[in-house]
């Protein structure tokens, strides 16, 4: 969890790899959609350009369809789902009946200016949707995707007048539920202001060691 521009894509993405993790963006999801013109993509971007929320419907059954495909032998990491009250009921629903549980909800915990600074200064993969900073993460080739070498983009909705939007509606609606989080006893607060490395060691202490699906018990001799 945490506001738009916190870090949490950043930090996912390694936080995936260390913990071998199946990752559920739905803000990457309805990105594909949308450069596929998919029904699913014209209908998201009608919401997204403007910085708004897309139904709480459409984004239950896409996470739903992904969770039941139970393609994540050692777990998965939402990022930037549930956003609403209405999601995070419907996520519990969703893990009830799966017979999961979540293990922890991490805020990314950032102040406004902080977070204006990044979004204007964030690249992403037209491709394969990895991110960048032009200042505190910036690509070798600049405009280049490190990692597939596709041409690097800025976000429509980094725009300044969708930004204040997202914030708004983050306040609104978003910031409700790291109450519901704390009253399950799983929110973890992590200080987002740090460099990366710092967040993401902070985040590792939290969450231990990773186990990749090797939590089965030895036989005593
Ligand atoms: P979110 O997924 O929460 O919207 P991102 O992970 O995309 O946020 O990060 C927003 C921008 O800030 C990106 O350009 C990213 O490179 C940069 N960024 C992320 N974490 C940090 C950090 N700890 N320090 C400085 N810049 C960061
Ligand atoms: P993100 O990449 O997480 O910042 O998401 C980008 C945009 O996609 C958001 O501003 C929303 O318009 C839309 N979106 C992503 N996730 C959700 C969600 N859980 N509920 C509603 N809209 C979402």
């Amino acid at each position: 969890m945490g506001k738009p521009g916190a870090g949490k894509g950043t930090q996912a993405t390694r936080l995936l790899d260390y913990y071998q993790l199946k990752h559920i963006s739905t803000g990457n999801v309805y990105r594909d959609e949308i450069s596929k013109r998919s029904l699913i993509g014209i209908e998201a971007e009608k919401y997204i350009k403007k910085g708004e929320l897309v139904p709480d419907d459409l984004t239950n059954d896409i996470v739903r369809e992904i969770l039941c495909r139970k393609d994540y032998p050692n777990g998965f990491m939402l990022d930037g789902y549930p956003r609403t009250e209405t999601q995070a009921i419907a996520l519990n629903q969703m893990l009830a009946s799966l017979g999961l549980a979540l293990t922890a909800c991490i805020n990314v915990d950032v102040s406004d200016d902080i977070l204006l600074n990044r979004m204007a200064g964030r690249r992403v993969c037209s491709t394969c949707n990895a991110t960048y900073h032009i200042h505190f993460h910036p690509s070798v080739i600049p405009g280049v995707c490190d990692v597939c070498g596709s041409a690097l983009i800025q976000r429509a909705d980094d725009l300044e007048e969708s930004v204040l939007n997202r914030l708004r509606i983050y306040n609104n609606k978003t910031r409700p539920l790291l109450n519901f989080y704390q009253k399950q006893g799983l929110l973890q607060v992590v200080d987002g202001t740090r460099a990366t490395d710092e967040v993401f060691a902070d985040i590792t202490k939290r969450l231990g060691e990773p186990n990749h699906g090797n939590d089965q018990i030895e036989p005593r001799n």
